[in-house]
C-alpha cells in the first residue's frame, strides 16, 4: 500500500498536467454552438446543387459560380482571405483525352496474340505528348509492386525496370493471404491502393504500369475501371516536375494470365506473389500499342479562407471539403444530364461553411488559426488537395490537423459515426471519441477494411505529407429506427444516387438533423484544438507516422 501512494500521486499529477492543455480558461464548450441550424445548412446545399451550378465541374461555368459563391459567403461571414489578399489558390491542371489503338500486340516465343482495348485492358496517360506508345517493350511481373521497408518487403529489389512495362497486383500481400502478420492483414495499407502502384512504378522509372484487376482485391468490378478511365480525365499539370509512367492502366485477370503464361507455369505467379522473398519475373514477351493524346491546360481554384488565431496565429487547423463534382455528362433515362452532387459534396461544403460561421460567432476567439479550404478536382483524383499539400500556403510542420468531410448524413440522427478506413491512424480519433462520449454516441467498426477507404478523400493528401488527418463518415445506427434502417439508407444512396444525376436536394425526403450533429462534432474537435498547445500524433503502426515533420 505504501508504495502505491506515491505512484498514485504521480499518476494524479500527470493527469492534471495532461488535462491542463488549454492555455487559459477561454475555452468554452458551448461557445459557437447556438449558430448551427439546419435551414442555413440546407440553403447552401440548395444553391450549390442547383442546376445553375451545372454540377460544379472544374474549368466550367459551374466552377466560376461555385468559386464566386464560396468567396462571397466567406467574405460576408467576415472570414479573412486565406492566401495573401486572395480567397483562392490557383491549381494548374490539364484535361487529357486519350484515343487508344483498338488493341495491344503481344509477341512471345509461345506465339503472338492481341488483347482488346477496354475489354481486356483499360489504359490512359498523364503525358501531354501528342502520341504515347509502347514499341515492343519488355514486360516484368513485379508481384504487388511494393517497396515497404517497415514490412521488410521490396518487390523491385535488385531490378532495373527503366523503360519497361511492369505488371503488378492490386491490394497488398496481407489481403490475399488474410494473414494478420503480413502488412495489416485484411485492412488495406496504402501500398495496396492503385494510386500507390503507379507512384512506385514511376519512382522505379518504369515506362508503363498495368495493374491486374481482381474484384475482391480491388473491391469493385472491372466495369468500374471501364467507366472511370479510358476517357477524358483531369490531372495536375506536373510538366517538368514529376516523372509519371507514360502508360498507366488495368488488365483483367484473364488477360494477365495470358501474358504470364508466356513462361512455364506463369499463371501460378499470381498466387506466389504474396510469399516473402518473392522475386520479380521477366516475362518472355514484348508488347506494342499506342494512343493519340489531346491535352488542354487550364487553371482551377481551391477556395481558401482564414480566421487568424489570437495567441498562436502561426499554428493552423485546416478544415477541408471538396466543392467539385462531375458537371454535365451522359443523360439518364429521363434526359437529365446534370450531375448536381447534392450530397457529394455540396453537403460537406455547406457543412464547412457552417463551421466557419460558428467560429466567427464565438465570444472567445480561437487561439490558433483556423483555415477553411474548399478543394477542387477531388472527383478527378484528389487533385486540389494534392496540389495544396505539395504547395502549402501554411507550412505542413505548423499545421496541427486536417479535418475533412465528404458527404453528410441526410436521413436521420445516428448514434454512431464512421471513420472511413477504420480506427488506428491518429490521435484525432481520440478527440472524436471524447466528443461522441459526451453525447452517448460511438465509432462504428469499419465494415470493409480491405477497401482502403482512408485513401479516398482529401484528408489523405494531408496524411501523405505527414499532417494528422481525420475524415468522418455518416453512421447507420439511426435514432430511433435502428441499424437495419440506417444500413438500408446507405445502400439506397450507393445504388440510386452515388455519382448519378439523381444526387439532388429533395426537401420532401432529406432530413439534415443527423448531418448537422456530425458537423457540430467536427466543429467541436477543431475548437478544442484551437485552444490547446498539444500536437496530435500519428499512432504506432500508421504508415504516415514517419512522414510527420517536427513542429
Ligand atoms: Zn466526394
Amino acid at each position: 500500500m505504501q508504495k502505491i501512494i506515491p505512484s498514485a500521486l504521480i499518476i494524479l499529477t500527470a493527469t492534471i498536467l495532461t488535462a491542463c492543455t488549454h492555455s487559459d480558461s477561454s475555452f468554452d464548450e458551448q461557445d459557437g454552438l447556438s449558430s448551427f441550424n439546419k435551414d442555413s445548412l440546407a440553403q447552401h446545399i440548395i444553391t450549390l446543387a442547383s442546376d445553375q451550378f451545372q454540377g460544379r465541374r472544374p474549368f466550367t461555368v459551374g466552377e466560376t459560380k461555385t468559386v464566386e459563391y464560396l468567396t462571397n459567403t466567406l467574405r460576408s461571414l467576415g472570414v479573412e482571405p486565406g492566401n495573401g489578399n486572395e480567397y483562392f489558390q490557383k491549381v494548374p491542371m490539364v484535361e487529357i483525352t486519350p484515343t487508344c489503338d483498338p488493341s495491344m500486340k503481344v509477341e512471345s516465343a509461345r506465339g503472338n496474340f492481341t488483347l482488346k482495348n477496354m475489354d481486356d485492358y483499360v489504359i490512359w496517360t498523364e503525358n501531354t505528348d501528342s502520341i504515347v506508345s509502347l514499341n515492343s517493350e519488355e514486360v516484368i511481373f513485379a508481384g504487388f509492386g511494393i517497396v515497404a521497408p517497415e514490412y521488410n518487403w521490396n518487390d523491385y529489389a535488385g531490378l532495373d525496370v527503366k523503360g519497361k512495362v511492369v505488371v503488378v497486383l492490386v491490394n497488398d500481400p496481407g489481403f490475399s493471404l488474410i494473414d494478420s502478420t503480413l502488412f495489416k492483414g485484411k485492412e488495406m495499407t496504402y501500398y495496396g491502393r492503385w494510386t500507390y502502384k503507379f507512384e512506385e512504378a514511376a519512382r522505379q522509372g518504369a515506362k508503363a504500369c498495368l495493374i491486374v484487376h481482381n474484384e475482391a482485391a480491388a473491391s469493385y468490378g472491372f466495369n468500374v475501371v471501364q467507366n472511370s478511365w479510358g476517357k477524358s480525365q483531369q490531372h495536375l499539370d506536373t510538366r517538368g516536375k514529376e516523372y509519371r509512367c507514360a502508360v498507366e492502366g488495368w488488365l483483367t485477370e484473364p488477360a494477365a494470365k495470358r501474358l504470364l503464361n508466356t513462361i512455364p507455369d506463369g499463371e501460378t505467379l499470381l498466387a506466389k506473389a504474396n510469399q516473402k522473398g518473392f522475386k520479380p519475373v521477366l516475362l518472355n514477351l514484348k508488347v506494342s500499342t499506342s494512343m493519340k493524346v489531346k491535352a488542354v491546360f487550364n487553371e482551377s481554384k481551391n477556395v481558401i479562407g482564414k480566421i487568424t488565431g489570437t495567441k498562436r496565429p502561426d499554428e493552423y487547423i485546416i478544415y477541408t471539403a471538396h466543392w467539385d463534382h462531375f458537371g454535365i455528362g451522359k443523360p439518364d433515362a429521363k434526359g437529365d444530364s446534370i450531375y448536381n452532387g447534392a450530397l457529394d459534396n455540396a453537403s460537406g461544403t455547406a457543412a464547412i461553411l457552417e463551421v466557419a460561421r460558428a467560429f466567427k460567432t464565438m465570444k472567445n476567439k480561437p487561439e490558433r488559426s483556423i483555415v477553411f479550404l474548399f478543394v477542387t478536382g477531388e472527383e478527378q483524383g484528389l487533385l486540389g488537395s494534392a496540389y495544396y499539400a505539395q504547395n502549402p500556403v501554411y507550412p505542413a510542420n505548423k499545421t496541427v490537423a486536417n479535418l475533412n468531410i465528404d458527404v453528410i448524413n441526410n436521413f436521420s440522427p445516428t448514434k454512431d459515426v464512421s471513420i472511413p478506413g477504420g480506427e488506428g491512424q491518429s490521435e484525432l480519433e481520440d478527440y472524436l471519441k471524447k466528443e461522441l462520449d459526451k453525447k452517448g454516441r460511438y465509432i462504428a467498426p469499419e465494415a470493409h477494411p480491405e477497401a482502403g477507404h482512408y485513401f479516398r478523400s482529401d484528408h489523405f493528401s494531408f496524411a501523405k505529407v505527414g499532417i494528422p488527418a481525420l475524415t468522418i463518415g455518416g453512421g447507420i445506427d439511426a435514432i430511433p429506427q435502428g441499424k437495419e434502417y440506417g444500413q438500408k439508407q446507405q445502400e439506397l444512396y450507393n445504388d440510386n444516387f452515388y455519382h448519378q444525376t439523381t444526387d439532388q436536394y429533395d426537401a420532401s425526403t432529406w432530413k439534415l438533423e443527423g448531418g448537422l450533429e456530425d458537423t457540430i462534432l467536427l466543429f467541436q474537435i477543431g475548437k478544442k484544438l484551437a485552444f490547446e498547445t498539444t500536437w496530435p500524433q500519428w499512432k504506432e503502426g500508421s504508415e504516415f507516422k514517419a512522414l510527420r515533420k517536427n513542429n
